[in-house]
């Protein structure tokens, strides 16, 4: 595996679903991605679409994967099964790194700056969610469900992190998708699908892992537009809903009454507290899933 700072190129796969409507990110995704994101490695980009004709269709850096457009959130929630539909291939490249739709390489993204470094023993890199990079682990976004596999209780965690930008080297990457798919599937068969889909099931794994193994990187790297954060934006995260009617993509969202959002407030703001306590007292931990 070539470090980062060796003489040469290391390979990387870029994995970009766009399926449906989310086609219309495509070509700025591509062009500031191949422009900026790690310039001093050799990038090849999986494209799963069910796109007859994309823009860009034809460069040698690009390989477009069929990808039937599943209604939401399966259309996310499945994507670890959809690269691994691709295993054979994506396994000789050094890295992978999954990226949302929406997402634009503005500013250049180094090697040395992003990429896991396995000579620490990281492997993975993951991107703190800007929701949360000031927050402690009982008001993280988490599945709080025990009968979900994504569950973490109060007591548990450690970061929270963006399911829109993640990777690792080619091996851990996909011993995850193996993990986190086999999860999903489960999941689904029981008819539980975790809170956030894709990115609780990448959280419950972050929590399972020694910090070691991976490298954590700032909002800098997830920087939704029109966010006033105190980190320099390198990858930016465009709205959606300037693009595509997101109502017909999600649904409709729930309109809440006054004494429901004062209770939905409660509930984030300060139940945590003593459910953490609580979970604490039971000696809540991780519970173990594989074998
Ligand atoms: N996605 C897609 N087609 C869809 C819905 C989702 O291709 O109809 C993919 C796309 O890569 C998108 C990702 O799933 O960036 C996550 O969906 P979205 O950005 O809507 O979810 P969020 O990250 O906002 O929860």
């Amino acid at each position: 595996m070539p470090s980062p700072v060796s003489d040469a190129r290391p390979t990387v796969a870029v994995l970009y679903i766009c399926t449906g409507k989310y086609t219309v990110f495509w070509p700025d995704f591509y062009k500031t991605f191949r422009q900026n994101f790690l310039p001093e490695c050799d990038k090849t980009f999986f494209v799963f679409t069910d796109a007859p004709f994309l823009a860009f269709d034809g460069e040698p850096d690009v390989r477009r994967v069929y990808q039937e457009a599943y209604d939401w959130p399966l259309s996310t929630l499945l994507r670890f099964e959809m690269f691994l539909t691709r295993e054979y291939e994506l396994k000789s490249f050094d890295y992978l790194f999954f990226a949302n739709a929406n997402l634009l390489c503005q500013q250049v993204v180094t090697a040395e700056e992003f990429l896991p470094r396995p000579e620490q023993g990281e492997v993975l890199l993951v991107v703190q969610q800007p929701g949360f990079w000031d927050k402690t682990p009982p008001f993280y976004s988490y599945d709080r469900n025990p009968r979900c596999r994504a569950y973490i209780p109060y007591n548990c965690g450690r970061d929270y992190v963006s399911g829109g930008l993640n990777g690792g080297t080619a091996k851990a990457f996909l011993a995850m998708c193996h993990v986190l798919a086999k999860r999903t599937d489960e999941d689904l068969a029981e008819g539980v699908i975790a809170l956030w889909h894709d990115e609780s099931q990448l959280n419950r794994y972050i929590a399972e892992l020694d910090p070691a193994r991976y490298r954590l990187l700032t909002p800098a790297y997830w920087y939704p537009e029109g966010w006033h954060l105190p980190f320099e934006p390198k990858i930016t995260v465009r709205d959606k809903s300037k693009w595509i009617d997101m109502t017909a993509v999600k649904g409709k969202k729930r309109e809440l009454s006054f004494a429901a959002r004062k209770w939905d407030a409660f509930c984030q703001n300060y139940l945590p507290v003593f459910l953490a306590v609580r979970d604490t007292l039971m000696l809540k931990h991780l519970p173990r899933h594989d074998p």
